[in-house]
């Protein structure tokens, strides 16, 4: 959930600087609920409007891995259609600040909305350790393709959701190739063709034999990575986007990593002061430490994510060992030792100031 409040606080700041007529209309109507709208397409619309390709990934993809335990919740909860109403009320008042131009209070009301969400689901649902949703973006076919080849993207792609969306669990097996025939009315080659697909994402494989049929996968994150290389680039990603995202994610860290309780402060120091060249840590490894400290497992791999899309599209490759290369001298020095200082001293205000005017000062990764 933290980084759900990380991201769509940064929409919020971005969708309000450059909000259109068009974008009035789209947010209030995504607010409004009506025309079938669901509640979760509020928080993609602000992904959308945001105009940058990373953060409305990044939303989505928290939004769907919401939607899919907000199902489950559901599915013990029975009738919440007064949750529902509650939601929606809050959507359409934070869609009002925005369009008023009161983005701080906008801000705040999101956090108080997501709050809510999170007591909400927290009480409810209790996931099982080593659980997880397979996710990934797979309608990507090329006009080119042929149109059975299309058809099994598609198909792919419904049962992906359908995946998410029923909160299946990994290794859960979901019904023999029979059953999905029948269910999605396709030929059996078209549904083989799209099990290849499910495969090659690490979504679904069919297993054969008795107590076989099609079994959700343990997601995995290298495929994952390029195909949302693929779609960045084709959306048409640029460093300033990269940029943007990936210091709102070390300031997310920073906080997590303040509010974890695993911070061991002496250590901090101390490893900070050590560090692995003369002058001590370097920028990069004190950000890593920060993010393995944070102890949020969504922000650590949405910031290994952001590393490898920086290697290809950012502003040149990151270092293979940063603490060498740099030419960090001891200004840069003293810079990140009063991080390390405003840490320790659990003063969070302060540590965000120092660690937000650092990267400002230091574009490179
Ligand atoms: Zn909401
Ligand atoms: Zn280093």
């Amino acid at each position: 959930m933290h980084a759900r409040f990380v991201f769509e606080r940064m929409a919020i700041a971005a969708v309000s600087e450059s909000l259109t007529e068009r974008g009035v209309q789209e947010l209030r109507s995504s607010a409004s609920g009506e025309d079938g709208r669901l509640p979760e397409d509020f928080h993609i619309a602000l992904g959308r409007l945001s105009g940058n390709p990373v953060l409305e990934l990044y939303i989505d993809i928290l939004v769907s891995l919401t939607a899919a335990y907000t199902h489950r919740a559901r599915g013990i909860a029975g009738n919440t259609e007064e949750e529902g109403c509650a939601a929606a009320r809050q959507h359409l008042a934070i869609a009002e600040s925005i369009v008023a131009g009161a983005s701080s209070r906008a801000q705040s009301d999101l956090v108080a909305h997501l709050d809510r969400a999170a007591t909400w689901l927290s009480g409810l649902v209790h996931p099982q350790p080593g659980e997880s949703t397979a996710i990934g973006p797979m309608d990507l076919a090329p006009d080119e393709w042929p149109r059975e080849r299309k058809l099994a993207g598609s198909v792919a792609g419904r049962i992906r959701d359908d995946i998410v969306r029923e909160g299946r669990y990994v290794g859960e097996v979901l019904g023999s190739e029979a059953d999905f025939v029948s269910r999605y009315g396709v030929s059996r080659s078209v549904f083989r063709e799209s099990i290849r697909i499910l495969e090659h994402y690490s979504v679904a494989r069919m297993r054969q034999g008795p107590g076989g049929g099609l079994v959700v996968l343990e997601p995995d994150p290298t495929s994952s990575i390029r195909t949302i290389a693929l779609y960045l680039d084709f959306r048409g990603v640029t460093v300033e986007h990269l940029r943007t995202v990936r210091d709102e994610v070390e300031l997310g860290c920073l906080t997590a990593a303040m509010r974890s309780g695993m911070l061991g402060k002496a250590e901090l120091r101390e490893d900070q002061q050590r560090g692995d060249s003369k002058a001590g840590r370097c920028s990069a490894c004190l950000r890593d430490r920060v993010a393995t400290l944070s102890g949020d497992p969504v922000l650590i791999l949405f910031r290994s994510v952001l590393a490898t899309l920086w290697d290809e599209y950012g502003s040149g490759r990151r270092p293979s060992d940063p603490c060498r290369s740099t030419d960090q001298g001891p200004a840069d020095q003293a810079e990140l030792d009063a991080i390390v200082d405003a840490m320790v001293a659990g003063d969070e205000g302060l540590a965000q100031f120092r660690m937000r005017r650092h990267l400002r000062e230091h574009p490179g990764w």
